[in-house]
């Protein structure tokens, strides 16, 4: 970046924008949640509280070559939203505007720093959400839909941009420009709100989003259920959804990640022990319907199905037993943190293959002399593990292997979290030459100088 003089630093002051210059800087705006803090410095962290100022906020740092990291709640798992040293952080928390609830049309209008525990909190009255879940609630409607979110519900639900209709964006010029529309079905020339989701913050700053509501579910069980290998876990997997039992949630959790959860959470399992010692790993699903009857109903389904399937038991769990087991899973990640993980992998396979992936990574585990753990979103192939292996240049090695192996299956390096700044180096070992190419060319074509997402790598 270049060194920048008083001028530049008057022309940002005179925005009227609230700025913290380098010396001010709030320690918690420079990193994210990924577990490789680089500990760089931006030039100032800007809080921009409308569309124009975020205009006006690009135009300066283009004026001045200054690369622009966008920043939501600080919450990805990949480094994505931690700045480049003497970059312009652009955080949108201040923009936090819910502009309009379409009850008719079950769609609504934020800003992009809305988030998703402030969103649905404001629906929940209306009988309404929005039924993305990743695990941070405290992460903005920009973060989401610049990463992709996922989250537990995706299996039924869909990822963030199943539900993202229209976004409001300023580009690397400051020209704003608006993508989509609040329908349904759309057929009117290349699809750029898509192109966006996912993008990380390198194509263009969201500003506004537009989302598809759903309405809430009335009814709702919880199942938990032990299995003696992660085959008969996926089998299980298969058939429920083959079923058409369509469960809003599906996740395994391993029989190590299930101990630390019990013993860190209110969380208590009810299994005899010789049980616990015999399960290698347990399916939690989550049914949700909108009566009573039919609730019932798929409850006797499922239990059929995952007695056929295997399970060493099937426990529905009383309201307060679900939402602590839920809330342990969502806490997953920080669990791992504090045993002091060295990495966490979201490679994602075909869900039929998650058994044999996972009987990948043991084996790549062990020729590493690495422990590798999790759980993970199996309904959608999303598997969350944790890699203990502190020596760098041995768990480089490890990571690009349980990449490798997800890819053979199938699958891609990440489902959810991103690439940022923490698999980048991967994906392009990783990926067909040609197809980078393209992204180059895409990405040349909406930030010609190269300002947005500075160290991402992507130019
Ligand atoms: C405990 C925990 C559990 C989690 N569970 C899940 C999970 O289940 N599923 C899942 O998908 N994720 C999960 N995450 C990761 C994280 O919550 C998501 O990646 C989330 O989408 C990040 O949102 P954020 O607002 O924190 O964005 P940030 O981390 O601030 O930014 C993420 C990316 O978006 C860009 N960005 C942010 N706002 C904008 C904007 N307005 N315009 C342009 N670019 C922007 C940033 O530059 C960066 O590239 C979890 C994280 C934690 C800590």
């Amino acid at each position: 970046m270049p060194e920048l003089g008083p001028h530049a630093r008057a022309e940002l002051d005179a925005l009227g924008i609230a700025v913290a210059y380098r010396e001010a800087n709030s320690a918690s705006d420079l990193h994210d949640e990924s577990l490789h803090p680089r500990g760089a410095q931006p030039y100032a962290v800007a809080r921009p509280t409308d569309r124009d100022d975020v205009v006006a906020l690009v135009r300066w740092a283009r004026r001045h070559q200054v690369g622009i990291t966008a920043r939501g709640a600080g919450t990805g798992l990949s480094g994505a939203s931690e700045p480049a040293e003497g970059s312009l952080v652009v955080c949108f928390d201040q923009m936090d505007r819910i502009v309009e609830v379409d009850l008719a049309n079950q769609v609504a209008v934020v800003e992009a720093g809305v988030t998703l525990a402030q969103l649905n909190e404001h629906l929940a009255p209306l009988g309404l959400h929005y039924p993305v879940a990743p695990g941070e609630t405290s992460s903005t409607l920009g973060g989401n839909v610049n990463t992709n979110a996922g989250g537990m519900r995706a299996v039924r639900h869909g990822v963030t941009r199943h539900h993202v209709l229209a976004l409001e964006l300023v580009l690397a010029d400051g020209t704003v420009v608006r993508t989509g529309a609040p329908v349904v079905k759309l057929s009117s020339g290349y699809d750029l709100t898509q192109l966006v989701i996912g993008s990380e913050g390198t194509l263009a700053l969201v500003t506004e989003v537009t989302v598809r509501l759903t309405p809430r579910p009335e009814q709702r069980a919880t199942v938990l259920a032990p299995f003696d290998s992660l085959d008969a876990v996926t089998g299980a997997v298969t058939r429920l959804l083959r079923a058409g039992l369509a469960p809003s949630l599906l996740e395994y959790i391993d029989a190590l990640t299930m101990a630390v959860l019990v013993r860190e959470t209110p969380f208590t399992l009810g299994l005899a022990p010789e049980r616990v010692a015999a399960t290698a790993a347990y399916l939690v699903l989550v049914l949700e319907t909108r009566t009573a009857a039919q609730l019932e109903d798929d409850l006797a389904a499922c239990d059929e199905i995952l007695e056929a399937a295997g399970a060493l038991d099937a426990l529905v769990l009383d309201g307060r037993a679900a939402e602590d087991l839920i809330a342990g899973r969502e806490r997953a990640f920080w669990f791992a943190k504090a045993a002091g993980a060295n990495d966490i992998v979201d490679v994602v396979v075909p869900r039929a293959h998650v058994a044999r992936y996972l009987e990948q990574v043991a084996g790549i585990a062990a020729d590493h002399h690495a422990l590798v753990t999790g759980c993970g979103h199996v309904g959608d192939g999303n598997v969350h593990l944790s890699v203990f292996c502190p020596d760098d240049a041995v768990r480089e090695r490890l990571l690009l292997e349980l990449y490798r192996a997800g890819i053979a299956l199938g699958g891609a390096i990440s489902g959810e979290h991103g690439l940022g700044r923490d698999k980048w180096a991967a994906y392009l070992e990783l990926t067909d030459p040609a197809l980078l190419a393209l992204q180059r060319r895409v990405k040349a074509a909406f930030d010609p100088e190269g300002l947005l997402g500075p160290g991402l790598g992507r130019g």
